[in-house]
């Protein structure tokens, strides 16, 4: 039980008075100011089975006190250098580790390594910085190594884009790409006025959980990717259109598509994750 959160306005004023650390826009910051809004995120990013968290931008920490009460380890990692001695004074938990560094330029792939070693499960978290989201949360899916679950804020128009389906105007690669690598589930829409800043629109709280299957071989996924991206190039042209751009390749565009049983005239859009796989699948097999 929390006795006094940070996530509320004047316990957040309090503190940035205190150390003299006002928000800084540079860094997308935008302080949760709901003990319940926290709560709930942290519940769902800590799971139950004990897992570790890292928590990407803690901030003052309105999140990171409801983490490390519900996970034995959270690891936050922060760029900007007034926040994690505000964290270490604040947070009286043995649970919390700060790391000081740009979460775009840390090596994923070590840091998982490493949990991976000591026999722990790893799970994500975080209120994202909204003009990083989608570098961050792609830096995640193309990790190597595995991830329990991502549970994270960004702004509702990107989450709408994540778990769009085909045919909506929202729907574009990184849908295609983030469907192929996840399961995705919204936890809950959050009100612009739970921020301090409040920032112009609302948000929502994804969690995202890594499938266990393969359809296309992992070494070959990097290919497919940026195929999907390839057939996405121009979204009013045709798919056909896209890939004889990307093939340098008119007839063997045309030769795929009809092989994949995909009309010429049809735009990326409108494809399910299914015909985009076997697309690939069939341009392999002409290779
Ligand atoms: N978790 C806090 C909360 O919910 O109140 C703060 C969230 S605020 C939207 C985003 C946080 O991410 C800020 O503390 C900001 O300084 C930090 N941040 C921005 N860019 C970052 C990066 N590249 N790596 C790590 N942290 C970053």
């Amino acid at each position: 039980m929390i006795e006094q959160p940070i996530a509320t306005k004047k316990r957040t004023r309090e503190i940035q008075e205190k150390y003299q650390a006002q928000t800084k826009k540079s860094f997308g910051q935008n302080f949760i100011v709901e003990p319940g809004v926290v709560d709930k995120i942290a519940k769902a990013a800590c799971g139950n089975e004990g897992a570790s968290v890292i928590e990407i931008g803690p901030g003052i920490g309105a999140l990171t006190q409801y983490l490390c009460e519900y996970a034995p380890e959270v690891v936050a990692y922060e760029i900007d250098p007034r926040f994690p001695p505000i964290l270490e004074k604040e947070i009286d938990s043995d649970h919390l580790k700060v790391i000081l560094q740009d979460f775009l330029e840390t090596d994923v792939d070590k840091v998982l390594e490493d949990f991976e070693k000591q026999n722990k499960k790893v799970r994500f978290a975080g209120n994202l910085p909204y003009y990083i989201t989608t570098p961050i949360l792609f830096k995640l899916f193309e990790a190597t190594h595995p991830v329990d679950a991502i549970t994270v804020m960004m702004q509702k128009e990107v989450a709408d884009r994540f778990a769009a389906r085909p045919s909506s105007k929202e729907y574009n690669a990184l849908s295609v790409i983030t469907q192929y690598r996840t399961d995705i589930k919204k936890i809950m829409d959050v009100n612009r006025n739970v921020f301090w800043p409040s920032p112009n629109v609302g948000s929502s709280v994804l969690q995202f959980t890594f499938k266990n299957d393969h359809p296309i071989p992992v070494e070959q996924e990097k290919e497919f990717f940026e195929l999907v991206k390839a057939c996405f190039t121009q979204r009013r042209k045709t798919i056909y259109n896209n890939l004889q751009e990307y093939m340098k390749d008119k007839e063997a565009a045309s030769a795929i598509l009809e092989k994949a049983g995909i009309p010429l005239n049809t735009r990326a859009q409108q494809l399910e994750l299914s015909d985009f796989i076997r697309l690939f699948e069939v341009m392999k097999d002409e290779d």
